[in-house]
């Protein structure tokens, strides 16, 4: 081929291969936080390209979304959202950005737990907020698995085409969160029934206590409301030494200070760092969902055994 001919075809062989990638083109999925688009990822496989508007190690309850985040949506064909309030600021994103496609719940059907009021333990006294829907389902990987049946059968609707990809995956999925709950058990199980009892920053831990039978107590609610009074925190550090709890964790998500300082007044070691409401980045212990339940579990499992 001399150089004439070659340059010639090459806007041919551009044009061929726009098309053959036009054809295959991967789904746009928008993930509303990092948990919920590792689930995504694990069903979508390499058939879709995968974003989630809230990052790793941040927080989803005060959330402000940024231009950069009505772009996404905009351009995206998919838009996962896990429901229950948890993304109060997302409709309005939604409509803002002029998103047209398809819109996934990842909650629906799933059975859900009321908050107690919370502010700072148990046994009366002021509460700051008046309870409501716990929107952190994905604490309990038995309800996980509705949420991943969702997200499936979401994307087999919005793209057809690749239905049984999403079929398998998702199925390949389940089968690993079933492994993960059995394992969950089988720490717990280890850990002497009195001694299940666990303080982290805010109510993110109801489904899991409801699952495996851990008492989480926290001094900031299921949506992170108002901070605590003083009160509430000198309660919740009698309880602490009350139920000689040796350790208090702090979460990826939240401002450490107020752990420590619970830790500090009530005689408790600070436990290290709960993956809570977020993953860890990618060079962290909890980059997928099944690394942070492991992680947390582990993590759990040591603080409630310590002497
Ligand atoms: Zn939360």
């Amino acid at each position: 081929m001399n150089r004439r001919s070659l340059l010639l075809s090459l806007p041919a062989a551009l044009g061929c291969a726009g098309l053959a990638a036009h054809a295959q083109a991967k789904l746009k999925i928008v993930a509303s936080f990092s948990i919920l688009a590792d689930f995504v990822r694990e069903v979508a496989g390499d058939a879709a390209e995968v974003t989630a508007l809230v990052g790793p190690d941040q927080d989803a309850h005060s959330f402000e979304p940024a231009p950069s985040d009505a772009r996404a949506l905009s351009g995206a064909d998919v838009v996962v959202l896990n429901g229950l309030g948890f993304e109060g600021w997302l409709d309005r994103l939604v409509r803002s950005s002029g998103f047209k496609g398809k819109r996934i719940v990842a909650t629906d059907g799933v059975k859900t737990r009321r908050s107690a009021a919370t502010g700072g333990g148990r046994g009366g006294g002021h509460n700051h907020s008046h309870g409501g829907t716990d929107p952190h389902v994905w604490q309990d990987p038995g309800r996980v698995l509705t949420m991943v049946r969702n997200i499936a059968s979401g994307l087999a609707a919005a793209d057809v085409g690749r239905a049984s990809i999403y079929a398998r995956n998702g199925d390949a999925y389940l089968a690993r969160l079933a492994e993960l709950d059995g394992w969950i058990s089988g720490q717990i199980a280890t850990v002497p029934a009195g001694r299940r009892k666990i303080i982290t920053s805010h109510d993110a831990f109801g489904y899991f206590e409801d699952r495996y039978g851990v008492d989480f107590r926290a001094p900031r609610g299921v949506n992170m409301e108002a901070e605590p009074s003083a009160a509430d925190l000198a309660r919740l550090i009698r309880e602490i030494r009350r139920e000689k709890i040796k350790i208090v964790f702090m979460e990826n998500i939240s401002d450490p200070r107020m752990m420590e300082q619970l830790a500090r007044e009530s005689g408790a070691q600070m436990g290290g760092r709960l993956y809570s409401d977020a993953l860890s980045r990618a060079d962290g212990p909890a980059p997928t969902y099944l690394a942070m339940m492991r992680y947390n579990v582990a993590r759990l499992r040591d603080a409630m055994i310590a002497e």
